[in-house]
């Protein structure tokens, strides 16, 4: 994780976001955790080194890092959201019961942009696709 760290700051640095204390300990603890948390999952974790920090901090903080291209937002709705640091090609599958969130890869399905930009006449730029169930930990507490 410190070699995605180092790629991260390097790629802030060209992109001309100034690095703050607080900026590198939010950046790391998204790299370090892969757990696609939440705003305020990362204020909690980081709010006795940082006491005068907010989650509105913290979330314009993820807004920088989301415009310069190192971290994407998984919006639920509401202020549910959930960041990820791994800007890598994957998937997401969703616990219903826990609400963790699993990566997992699979070559892209750009069949389906191809479609609806036939089909729509859009151009496409993107799509969002997840998978929704229970996580094996939720299979094993409902199976008792
Ligand atoms: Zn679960
Ligand atoms: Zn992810």
């Amino acid at each position: 994780m410190a070699g995605q760290l180092e790629q991260a700051l390097t790629k802030l640095k060209t992109t001309g976001v100034r690095m703050t204390p607080q900026r590198h300990a939010i950046l790391s603890f998204l790299l370090d955790s892969m757990t696609h948390p939440t705003a305020d999952d990362i204020y909690r974790a980081l709010e006795a080194k940082f006491p005068n920090m907010s989650v509105a901090t913290v979330y314009n903080n993820l807004k920088v890092f989301i415009e310069a291209g190192l971290v994407r937002e998984l919006t639920y709705g509401d202020s549910s959201s959930r960041f990820d640091a791994d800007m890598s090609d994957h998937y997401h599958a969703l616990c219903e019961v826990c609400g963790k969130i699993s990566d997992f890869e699979f070559d892209p399905v750009t069949y389906v942009e191809l479609a609806a930009k036939e089909r729509t006449g859009f151009q496409v730029k993107g799509h969002r696709l997840e998978v929704y169930g229970v996580c094996p930990e939720c299979i094993g507490i409902t199976k008792h």
